[in-house]
């Protein structure tokens, strides 16, 4: 096994053990491979291995690593980094998730964007949860306004929810679970509602513990970025 495999199989080894340990299902729980700054080369490699989910923040670089791997079909590439409107055309047409949406604005050109022939964009609030002035995402109160815009679009399935925590460790998981399942009674008619995506290379068994369904994880899979 290349090392690059190695430390996967290793990743996903952990999360399915951290998967068990919180008695969860662990089909509940998906790996998302954080590609970003590494070569195509890599993804290629574990895309033969079986894991089908990337996440890129750079649009640039991640639209020409979907280009070079379009012959890969079973690839679902993620857009986790932050959107400006001027990027929404490109992340409409090429990618099957969005994980931070913050804005109405973001939400209704992705949907007047997204070509006919594709199938819905999957798409997740991203909520600053622990109201850092530095993060993107909504604050909490504006989730509901957001989530009612998002409801009328029609080439938009809104999954879920997104967090980047705080480094100091904080309840930043345990409240987004809680939001999570208050939304998800609160809105019966959202029958996809069922992502959490949250937990990253150093803190993705907390995460797992409190109800994450996708971690992002780069560094424990692809080393360290320069
Ligand atoms: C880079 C990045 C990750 C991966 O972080 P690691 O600590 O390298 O696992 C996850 N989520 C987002 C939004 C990122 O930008």
């Amino acid at each position: 096994m290349s090392p690059l495999v190695d430390r996967w199989q290793t990743v996903v080894d952990n999360v399915k053990q951290a998967t068990n340990l919180a008695n969860r299902n662990t089909n509940n729980v998906q790996l998302l491979a954080v590609s970003k700054t590494k070569p195509v080369e890599m993804v290629e490699e574990l895309a033969a291995v079986g894991q089908q989910h990337f996440g890129e923040n750079y649009l640039q670089e991640a639209l020409a690593k979907i280009e070079a791997l379009k012959h890969l079909p079973d690839i679902h590439w993620h857009y986790i980094g932050s959107i400006q409107r001027n990027k929404t055309k490109d992340i409409a047409q090429n990618f099957d998730w969005v994980h931070t949406i913050e804005r109405a604005i973001i939400a209704k050109r992705l949907n007047d964007q997204r070509p006919d022939g594709l199938s819905k964009l999957n798409v997740l609030i991203q909520v600053n949860i622990d109201d850092e002035a530095s993060k993107s995402g909504c604050q909490p109160n504006e989730l509901e306004s957001l989530i009612e815009e998002i409801m009328q679009y029609e080439k938009l399935q809104l999954r879920g929810l997104m967090i980047i925590p705080a480094k100091n460790g904080s309840d930043a998981f345990v409240k987004t679970n809680q939001l999570f399942q208050q939304i998800k009674q609160s809105y019966p008619e959202l029958t996809m509602w069922d992502t959490l995506s949250m937990g990253m290379s150093n803190d993705m068994d907390i995460a797992i513990a409190n109800g994450s369904t996708i971690v992002r994880v780069g560094t424990a899979i692809f080393g360290a970025r320069n």
